[in-house]
């Protein structure tokens, strides 16, 4: 018997007439139930977030700081909790569960932060020109309106502390839906926000199913849709709603590329322990993971039998356990789907150097080389433990192969050359380029999101308030 969670009405916990059950995809257990909101119920939480729009944005920044700090501090304090029902709910192995709590308490203290510093707003004069004589702009920014987040499975509690706390520090009302398989954490989020005193209708956390979002995405009260999740839900929201200001955080193949200047048996092993640890970081399941190494000539043949020696050293299971790296994907079909493009790839002549199995829900963490490029493994985005290493000849084929993809999220760069690094950065086509990493690495206050198919617009506090907001000028005349 499991608990059923209430879903948050405007700050409120609110019960439906119908509910789902969450179970755990490393065995089933059930982890909980939860209520779904009847379409009454989301009708009231968006026209309250909607009402909401000019208190909210008249809140003083210092209450809204504040009510972020408290969240920062509460989360801090339930770190243990959250990090069980993350890693029950989603299969994430319990370290990485630990570390996605850090990381928002983290983002709600970055929002805390920005509450206090944005919007200072910007003072121009306009009397550099004849037609500017005793004229001054101000400007400030404003928000567009509700904003209606969206949220993936895979950091069930981070990707809604990136859509929350961001709207929270400008003052703009949102309505998050979390990930259906993943909602819980989303939901026992929300049980930390309705401890502070924001206005009650400046935020909702509805698990509407899928079949009722396009309504809410067509809802004209709420023309921002932040949406973090697959290329194919991201872009048909898009493509539903051509008016309506979209972000999107959609998938990747991250590339992490190896120069020959980074030579050294140090450099090496940190390469290989970087790249098989964040190959395999949460199953792959993340939009930055490492589903493509690519090695210089150079140093290909001494770094590959690191990398399958690194990989071979994950250690696989109950997500439970601390000692486990890499835990089940998200479902046995995520599983089946993974082994099936593995099977294409060794079908059409790639060389598996380890894994390839698959057990249930959970996929070994698997290594192919000669991975032909026109596979599905080679061009679309695996999100599971699976990695790929090619050969190049120097830096430009290096440099062509990681742009030989329709996704732009990350990408590493191992060099000890800044010459180097200032090139990777003009010539990559990503929102990321990570010198002496792999492209896994995120802190959470900068600005991250994608280029070409991996999407539009960036997250990253400041960035996401941005987002949120837009310039309107206040011209004063003094004639
Ligand atoms: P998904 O696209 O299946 O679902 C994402 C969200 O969209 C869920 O909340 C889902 O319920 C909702 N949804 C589904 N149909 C909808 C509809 N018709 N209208 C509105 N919402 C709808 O993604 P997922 O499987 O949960 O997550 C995996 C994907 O997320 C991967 O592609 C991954 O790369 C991506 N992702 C991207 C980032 C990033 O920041 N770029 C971060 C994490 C995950």
């Amino acid at each position: 018997m499991t608990s059923v969670h209430s879903f948050w009405l405007a700050g409120r916990p609110a019960e439906g007439d119908s509910t789902f059950d969450v179970t755990s995809p490393w065995d089933g257990r059930p982890v909980g139930t939860v209520s779904v909101p009847t379409d009454a119920q989301v009708e009231e939480a968006v026209a309250a977030a909607y009402a909401m729009r000019e208190e909210f944005a008249a809140t003083p920044a210092h209450l809204r700081a504040a009510a972020l700090d408290h969240v920062a501090k509460r989360l801090a304090e339930r770190t243990e909790e959250m990090a069980q029902l993350i890693s029950a709910e989603n299969g994430k192995p319990i370290k990485w569960a630990r570390s996605e709590v850090g990381r928002a308490v983290s983002v709600f203290r970055f929002a805390s932060e920005e509450a206090r510093r944005f919007n200072s707003g910007d003072a121009q004069r306009l009397d550099t020109d004849a037609g500017g004589r005793g004229r001054l702009a101000l400007t400030r920014r404003f928000p567009k309106g509700v904003v209606l987040g969206i949220t993936p499975f895979n950091f069930p509690l981070n990707q809604g502390a990136h859509k929350v706390a961001p709207a929270i520090a400008a003052g703009v009302p949102i309505i998050l839906k979390p990930a259906p398989n993943t909602p819980l954490s989303g939901l026992v989020l929300g049980e930390v926000l309705a401890e502070t005193d924001l206005p009650r209708g400046s935020w909702s956390i509805l698990p509407v199913d899928n079949d009722r979002m396009p309504a809410l995405v067509q809802d004209e009260r709420l023309p921002v849709i932040s949406f973090t999740g697959s290329e194919r839900v991201g872009y048909a929201i898009m493509d539903s709603v051509p008016r309506k200001h979209c972000t999107l955080e959609l998938g990747g193949n991250g590339a992490a590329v190896v120069l020959g200047d980074y030579a050294s048996d140090e450099e090496l092993d940190w390469a290989a322990t970087r790249i098989a640890t964040f190959s395999n970081y949460q199953g792959g399941q993340s939009c930055i993971s490492v589903q493509r190494v690519i090695a210089d000539a150079a140093i290909y043949d001494r770094l590959l039998p690191r990398i399958v020696a690194a990989v071979e050293a994950q250690v696989t299971g109950d997500p439970s356990d601390a000692a486990t790296d890499v835990g089940p994907l998200v479902s046995e079909g995520a599983a089946v789907r993974v082994a099936s493009w593995v099977d294409e790839a060794v079908a059409s002549g790639a060389t598996l150097h380890t894994g390839g199995t698959r057990e249930g829900a959970s996929y070994a963490p698997t290594v192919l080389t000669s991975v032909p490029t026109d596979t599905t493994l080679a061009c679309e985005e695996v999100f599971g433990p699976v990695l790929t290493v090619t050969k190049v000849d120097g830096e430009a084929e290096a440099f062509a192969a990681v742009n030989d993809s329709k996704y732009g999220l990350h990408a590493g760069v191992f060099t000890r050359n800044l010459q180097v690094a200032f090139r990777a950065h003009r010539a990559l086509e990503v929102g990321g380029v990570i010198i002496g990493d792999v492209p896994s690495y995120r802190a959470d206050q900068m600005p991250y999101g994608g280029a070409k198919q991996s999407g539009v617009g960036r997250e990253g506090l400041k960035s996401a308030m941005e987002d949120y907001t837009y310039e309107r000028v206040l011209v004063l005349t003094d004639l």
